[in-house]
């Protein structure tokens, strides 16, 4: 049974071999398409690959409403930096919300009549119902 062999981080061809170990004693594999070597699952990343990472959770905690507070406990950020960043954030927030019009769609119209007597036998009043039934597909 063939071994399974990671593929490479940086072009992602399987063509891959093994290239001995590094001094922690992990697998260290060669890619034969880009020539780069790399381990398998490292402990380390990229600083700007693990700061993206962090500014991804971010963006997601605040979407949350998790006071900012906890968020700066979380991601272990001074709640004075976070509080830079956020009214950074708002800042640039546009104050005018574009509006698209939507296209239009079907109107349906259902009337529906009745008479009834008002008062006495000779004052008969039509009551008429209208109901309106749009259809607006948001896209
Ligand atoms: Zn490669």
């Amino acid at each position: 049974m063939p071994e399974s062999r990671p593929s490479c981080p940086f072009c992602q061809s399987v063509s891959v071999v093994k290239n001995g170990s590094t001094r922690h004693g992990k697998q260290n594999y060669k890619c034969r398409d880009c020539g780069r070597q790399f381990v398998e699952n490292p402990q380390w990343q990229r600083a700007s690959e693990r700061a993206q990472n962090t500014y991804d959770l971010l963006e997601r905690l605040l979407l949350e409403k998790i006071p900012l507070a906890g968020i700066a406990r979380v991601l272990k950020v001074s709640e004075r930096c976070l509080q830079r960043y956020v009214n950074h954030k708002y800042e640039n927030v546009p104050l005018q919300v574009e509006i698209q019009p939507k296209p239009k769609r079907r109107l349906t119209i259902q009337m529906d009549e009745l008479w009834s007597f008002v008062d006495e036998k000779g004052n008969k009043q039509w009551v008429w119902l209208a109901t309106v039934y749009c259809y607006y597909i948001s896209s």
